[in-house]
């Protein structure tokens, strides 16, 4: 396994030998060395959920913020999960006037799966990359985090309270985390002007970034469990009230319904906002009109662009007999719904059972009300976006066809922003959740200063426009 300690020479050493390797040259800052050793440091903490097991993920951000004084306090779950939460007070106000700024990412990471060519959990440094699980999503964002709670440590004068928070559970939905902690520690969140989280997207190509997208609206998450009952029995038997058969006519049923594109409100504004500087956006959104017919899209969608225009339904689990010659009495089904963001979850809900049959329970596992996105006509927004653009790129509220903690928050009033400081770019943007997730260092030393430099912006802009 490679030192980071040796990351400078290791670095130089490649570009000779790499011509025409994008590899940085320079040595970095000692502040951006360390960091590098800090999310080693975390990815090697495997945080896989299930189970999660962050515990020791959590002791190693406290170890750090301990070593330069600062007091953290450990928040866990019913269920044994552990969050973190370390508080810098604002100077200057009293303490129950203050606002606070949260700084907020999730500790525990996806299972690693198959597929990898360098181990998961070792964070590898090759080809000026850091390899492994949680390189990208979302243990970079909780280090650059970190550091710039740091940096504001030092800061003489702080109008707004920081607090940095590092919760469990995000991966499976966050009822062990974020949810958790708002209903049973609302006093965590006492205060809070607004929240930095995970899911800014931006878009980088060839080094430069197009936009910076500060995510204000995202999609929903509705996971189903399914559950058909019937005979059981010998595998040679006729049997027509088997559970497993049942289960999958049903399902069959659901997959024929034809997919209700449409165009929601949050996918138009997203669209429209971007379509200034992104040629991409810009054709799309000229072309709303006639974007979808009855049978559907008009014109090529990008791959990853249907997710903006369909609540998307996917069974993703399914579970019966565990021998090929018995018929089970019961037969399970799960799938992983993605509801717009102004989808009646209700009606489809409703429609859904009708399509699955009488015959089949289905229980909701997890789902997530409609909620307003966060503002963007706030004196906190126009200060984060100034920052994250810093006079270079545009930058604009985006809405994602993903999922984070942000709507637990949003569901609370709680203004919650995905910001993502990483000029990322393809393939390791394609690497999140995937094998071989690998941030490229340069890209993180960036992006660590970037964070720093927006949340002092926001604490302190006295000393940021210094
Ligand atoms: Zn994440």
């Amino acid at each position: 396994m490679l030192s980071l300690r040796a990351l400078p020479a290791l670095l130089g050493a490649l570009s000779a030998a790499l011509p025409g390797a994008a590899l940085p040259a320079a040595e970095a800052p000692a502040r951006l060395a360390a960091a590098a050793e800090r999310l080693a440091a975390y990815v090697r903490l495997d945080t896989s959920n299930p189970p999660g097991d962050e515990a020791a993920a959590a002791e190693l951000l406290a170890s750090i913020l301990h070593q330069r004084g600062l007091a953290t306090e450990r928040y866990i779950s019913p269920a044994g999960r552990t969050s973190l939460a370390a508080r810098l007070a604002a100077t200057g106000a009293a303490p129950e006037d203050a606002p606070v700024l949260v700084l907020m990412h999730h500790l525990d990471v996806v299972p690693a799966g198959a597929g990898w060519s360098a181990p998961p959990f070792a964070a590898e440094v090759r080809d000026g990359r850091l390899w492994g699980r949680g390189a990208i999503d979302a243990k970079s964002l909780g280090i650059a985090q970190l550091e710039a709670f740091l940096a504001a440590a030092e800061l003489p004068v702080r109008r707004r309270e920081l607090l940095y928070l590092a919760v469990a559970d995000e991966e499976a939905g966050g009822t062990q985390g974020t949810k958790w902690l708002l209903e049973r520690h609302p006093e965590l969140f006492a205060r809070v002007e607004a929240v930095l989280n995970e899911g800014g997207q931006n878009r980088t190509v060839l080094g430069r970034t197009l936009f910076w997208g500060i995510e204000v609206t995202q999609k929903r998450p509705l996971w189903l469990e399914l559950e058909a009952r019937g005979r059981g029995g010998h595998g040679s038997a006729l049997n027509v009230e088997s559970a497993a058969h049942r289960l999958i006519a049903a399902l069959a049923r659901a997959l024929a319904a034809p997919p209700g594109w449409r165009i929601s409100p949050a996918a138009r504004a997203h669209f429209e906002a971007l379509a200034a500087f992104d040629p991409q956006a810009r054709s799309l959104a000229a072309s709303f009109e006639r974007l979808f017919g009855p049978e559907g899209p008009t014109r090529d969608l990008l791959p990853g662009m249907a997710g903006y225009f369909l609540d998307t339904l996917q069974v993703t689990r399914l579970e019966a007999s565990e021998r090929i010659n018995v018929v089970a009495p019961a037969a399970r089904a799960w799938l992983d719904v993605r509801l717009l963001p102004d989808t009646d979850a209700e009606g489809y809900l409703r429609a859904l059972r009708e399509r699955l049959g009488g015959d089949i329970e289905v229980r909701v596992l997890l789902d997530a009300p409609a909620v307003a996105p966060a503002p963007t006509d706030t004196p906190l927004y126009a200060e984060l976006a100034a920052a994250l653009g810093d006079g270079r790129a545009p930058v604009v509220p985006v809405f994602i066809a993903g999922v984070t903690d942000s709507r637990w928050l949003r569901e609370r009033g709680i203004a919650a922003y995905g910001v993502q400081p990483f000029e990322l770019e393809w393939p390791e943007l394609g690497t999140v959740h995937g094998p071989d997730e690998r941030m490229p260092l340069a890209v993180f030393e960036r992006g660590v200063e970037r964070m720093v430099r927006v949340v002092r912006a926001l604490v302190a802009p006295e000393a940021a426009a210094r």
